[in-house]
């Protein structure tokens, strides 16, 4: 069964770098993604209140069989849940939901720059941090301004930044930033929503190594170090996405696939959200 390599954070702690990602996956489906994927040898999860499917994968994973200081899973607070108290009672809603008494990692969805709230809502990250009722924490959709902002106030640096990051949005800035302070990058719409696959160079490198176009796009984003999320509710494609461990990829298979950074994002510029 394969099992992903970890990835060291700064506070000591560790995360599986492939995880499995639960957006749009209704409780009974990341109820059964979950399961699947623990059963396929996936030991990292990443949900979100937003995705209001925490009770789904709670259950999957207090179902499992695997002991729950095995699995690393990950939530985040929503933009409407912004500032200090807000934040506090809304992590308490989502490990209610998770059924858990801690949770690995929980993060600041989006900076939401026009509430301004982002800093207030990081203390409280770092208060829940100090309660133990989280491991780690860590940011989402920040651009190296935001990260800039918190250092500025003298808080704790996120261990984490996760952002939208594919072939066609390579993020060369926000890695670089990132590398430089010490945060793990990692990456959301690793496979650009499943878009990417249709790619017709990245057919022929998956025919070149005998695997699919996903394996070849997961195993870009490994070597570059970042942690990577695929969502899938497919039993097969679960299986397929870990399965990564056993080819690697060429200078010029990276060759190629570093020239089809274009710019495209999936999802919203973060200074444009909230
Ligand atoms: P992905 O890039 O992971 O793509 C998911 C799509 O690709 C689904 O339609 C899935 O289909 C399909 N797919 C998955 N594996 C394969 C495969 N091997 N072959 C063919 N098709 C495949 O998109 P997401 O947007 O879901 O991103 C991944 C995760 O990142 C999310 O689930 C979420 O956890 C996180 N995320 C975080 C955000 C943030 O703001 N922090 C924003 C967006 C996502 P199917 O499920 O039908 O198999």
């Amino acid at each position: 069964m394969p099992f992903s390599p970890l990835v060291s954070l700064s506070d000591g702690r560790a995360i599986p770098q492939l995880g499995l990602g639960v957006y749009k996956a209704s409780d009974a489906e990341a109820f059964h993604a979950v399961s699947t994927a623990l059963d396929a040898g996936y030991r990292h999860v990443d949900t979100a209140s937003f995705y209001e499917n925490e009770r789904g994968v709670g259950e999957a994973v207090r179902s499992s069989g695997v002991a729950r200081h095995e699995v690393f899973v990950t939530s985040k607070v929503w933009q409407d849940d912004h500032g200090y108290d807000e934040t506090r009672r809304a992590f308490d809603r989502s490990l209610d939901k998770l059924g858990f008494d801690y949770l690995d990692l929980y993060l600041i969805h989006w900076p939401a720059p026009k509430q301004d709230r982002y800093v207030e809502t990081w203390r409280a990250l770092e208060s829940l941090k100090a309660d133990g009722v989280v491991r780690s924490i860590g940011v989402s959709n920040f651009h190296p301004h935001h990260l800039e902002r918190l250092e500025a106030e003298g808080t704790q640096t996120p261990v984490i930044n996760q952002v939208e990051l594919h072939p066609w949005l390579q993020q060369q800035a926000t890695r670089a930033y990132d590398a430089d302070h010490d945060i793990v990058t990692e990456a959301w719409s690793p496979l650009a929503r499943g878009r990417i696959l249709e790619d017709d160079g990245l057919a022929e490198l998956a025919a070149k190594h005998g695997v699919s176009p996903a394996q070849i796009v997961l195993r870009w984003h490994l070597d570059l170090g970042n942690v990577v999320i695929p969502k899938s509710i497919t039993p097969e494609r679960i299986r397929q996405n870990i399965d990564v461990f056993d080819f690697s990829l060429d200078d010029d298979d990276r060759a190629r696939i570093a020239a089809l950074d274009s710019g495209l994002r999936t999802g919203k510029d973060p200074d444009d959200l909230g």
